[in-house]
C-alpha cells in the first residue's frame, strides 16, 4: 500500500484517512491538532517555514496517532480480556479496578498501583512480541498480590512459562518497568 502521508510515523495511516493543514495569520506560535473523524487537522501558524511545518506536522501526527490508537483498543475490551485469562491462568484469579494502555513512555513499560488497584501499560508494549505483553501483563497483575520484588512475587510471575525470555527482551529494548 503507498504511503498516503510524506511522513515517518509508524501506524498513522492505520488511524486517519488523511491529514489537513491549516495555516491561521491569527495563530502566532501555538499548533494544535484535533481528530475530526478520519481526519487530522493540524492548525499552524501562518509564518511558519515548509521546514518547521513539516517538522510540527510530524510531531502531532505521531501524538495524535498514538492518541486514536490507545483509545481504540482501550475501547476494543482485549486487553481486560486478556488480563482476566492470564489472572485466571498464574496468577489466582487476581482482577485490576482498572487496566489501561497509556501513550508511549521512553523507556517504561507500565506500572502497578496497589492502592487503587489500577495497571498502566506502554503502548510501545503493542509493537513487540505477544509473549512479552503476556509476560508484563502477569508481572503488574502479580503486584496486586505482591507489591514487590521478592521471592514471594517471582514465585507467582514464574508460573508463566515464557517469564526469563520476556525479561531478557526487555532488558534488551531498555525497557524498565515504572513505579
Ligand atoms: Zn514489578
Amino acid at each position: 500500500m503507498p504511503n498516503r502521508f510524506p511522513l515517518d510515523v509508524p501506524g498513522l495511516e492505520d488511524e486517519f484517512e488523511r491529514i489537513e493543514i491549516r495555516r491561521s495569520a491569527r495563530r502566532k506560535k501555538t499548533v494544535s491538532a484535533e481528530i475530526v473523524g478520519d481526519v487530522l487537522v493540524v492548525s499552524i501558524p501562518e509564518r511558519l517555514s515548509r521546514a518547521e511545518e513539516h517538522e510540527w506536522v510530524t510531531t502531532m501526527a505521531a501524538r495524535m496517532a498514538q492518541r486514536k490508537k490507545k483509545d481504540r483498543l482501550n475501547a476494543s475490551g482485549e486487553l481486560q480480556g486478556k488480563a482476566r485469562e492470564l489472572a485466571d491462568r498464574y496468577v489466582d484469579g487476581v482482577s485490576a479496578a482498572d487496566i489501561a494502555w497509556v501513550p508511549t513512555q521512553k523507556s517504561r513499560w507500565g506500572s502497578c498501583s496497589p492502592d487503587d488497584r489500577t495497571i498502566r501499560l506502554s503502548l510501545e508494549l503493542t509493537m513487540y512480541p505477544m509473549w512479552v505483553r503476556e509476560y508484563v501483563i502477569v508481572h503488574e497483575l502479580a503486584h496486586l498480590l505482591v507489591p514487590d520484588h521478592s521471592d514471594a512475587f517471582w514465585a507467582i510471575v514464574n508460573r508463566y512459562p515464557l517469564t526469563e525470555r520476556a525479561r531478557g527482551f526487555l532488558i534488551a529494548k531498555g525497557m524498565e518497568e515504572g513505579d
